[in-house]
């Protein structure tokens, strides 16, 4: 049971807001989870961060919280009774705002150094001469695909573009964390193109937001690359390498295989590990099982709607998908990006294929069943 390996530093709220508690390992380490705050809410709700320190020869901090965490976490450190000056390093699960938000604060105040992936050091910061337009000039390139408009961008996310664009960081190469050689690292690319993993030896795994309880994480799209590929790290030079559906399955069978090979692995995950009361644990090969079992049924509905009702808008495939009170706000824009993620795999399957006036087609194959498997 979950709930005999935790102590309760200290309760927070029913969704998991403040929590803060120690997760006793089978070999008597510790790792410690700090909940800190989210501004999402309603239908899309994610739940708080969960960030995690964990406490082995080289302690380190994966995660920070959202924009403006930074101090709070510091203060969460301390409530758990840790020094923050005992901790090696700072890193990241992925370069999502909700997670490396208080990064720069954090490095600031303490002096302790981040250890970032090499696409996180490439794609938080900003280069003027290369944004896709002016309005973008000061924002980090991770952003430059944004569909948020300028007005709400220049008011709410700007100043963090500035922060994480002039952070001085490390980077994390090769599979182990350089600073502790007990530490693997996972590069688990798709939700984002840094997305990591950092398995604590075959006690528990970090997982980030790469599966998650309840929620299936978004796959970003193969069509970023298109901004960003003359800015990343040379190898990385195929959109399906980092982007978009393709990537995200191959790391979730990744996971698949390493929920097999370590089955009381524990894992812990970025979003809701306490939430609606209750602790939320996830098993590693059944859930990422799960998040490919989902996108593999919405590949097959996504198609079976297009062969019933012929080309089709992709407003039209998101109305059809997704619930109304889903669509409200920015809803429509996620559920948007969900549905064009599907597409761009089921185009490479051969499956549909574009027509005139920005509408989708089936082509009358079914062969994405046997393509996902081989990916
Ligand atoms: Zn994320
Ligand atoms: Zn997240």
């Amino acid at each position: 049971m979950f709930t005999e390996k935790i102590k309760i530093i200290h309760q927070g709220d029913p969704n998991g807001n403040g929590w803060i508690v120690r997760i006793k390992l089978p070999s008597g380490r510790n790792v410690f989870a700090l909940a800190t705050e989210n501004v999402y809410g309603g239908d899309w709700d994610l739940g708080p961060t969960w960030n995690y320190v964990v406490q082995t020869e080289n302690p380190f901090l994966v995660d920070t919280g959202r924009y403006g965490m930074g101090g709070r976490l510091l203060e969460m450190i301390d409530q758990a009774g840790l020094s923050v000056q005992d901790l090696k390093g700072i890193t990241l699960s992925h370069g999502h705002e909700d997670h490396d938000g208080g990064l720069v604060e954090l490095t600031q105040r303490t002096g302790i150094p981040a250890w970032v992936h090499p696409i996180y050091s490439c794609l938080s910061r900003s280069y003027p001469q290369q944004a896709p337009h002016s309005s973008k000039e000061n924002f980090s390139a991770s952003c430059w695909h944004c569909f948020m408009p300028e007005s709400f961008t220049v008011a709410h996310c700007l100043e963090y573009h500035k922060e994480r664009s002039s952070l001085d960081s490390r980077l994390l190469e090769g599979s182990l964390l350089p600073f502790d050689s007990g530490i693997r690292i996972h590069h688990l690319p798709g939700h984002c193109p840094d997305s990591m993993a950092f398995q604590i030896d075959t006690e528990a795994l970090i997982v980030g937001d790469n599966i998650l309880p309840e929620i299936t994480p978004h796959p970003s799209q193969e069509a970023f690359f298109l901004w960003t590929q003359k800015i990343l790290p040379p190898e990385f030079d195929r959109p399906e390498k980092i982007y978009g559906l393709r990537a995200y399955l191959r790391s979730l069978k990744r996971l698949v295989a390493l929920g097999r090979e370590y089955p009381q692995m524990i894992v812990l995950q970025a979003h809701r590990l306490f939430y609606d009361h209750s602790w939320r644990m996830i098993e590693l090969e059944k859930r990422s099982g799960e998040i490919i079992e989902h996108h593999l049924q919405r590949c097959a509905s996504i198609l079976s709607f297009l062969q019933k009702e012929g080309p089709r808008t992709i407003k039209e495939i998101v109305l059809s998908h997704f619930e109304s009170k889903l669509l409200k706000g920015l809803g429509t824009k996620m559920a948007e990006g969900e549905i064009k993620s599907h597409l761009e795999l089921l185009e490479h399957s051969g499956d549909v294929e574009w027509k005139r006036e920005d509408k989708v087609k089936a082509t009358g194959t079914t062969l994405f069943e046997q393509y996902i498997r081989n990916i």
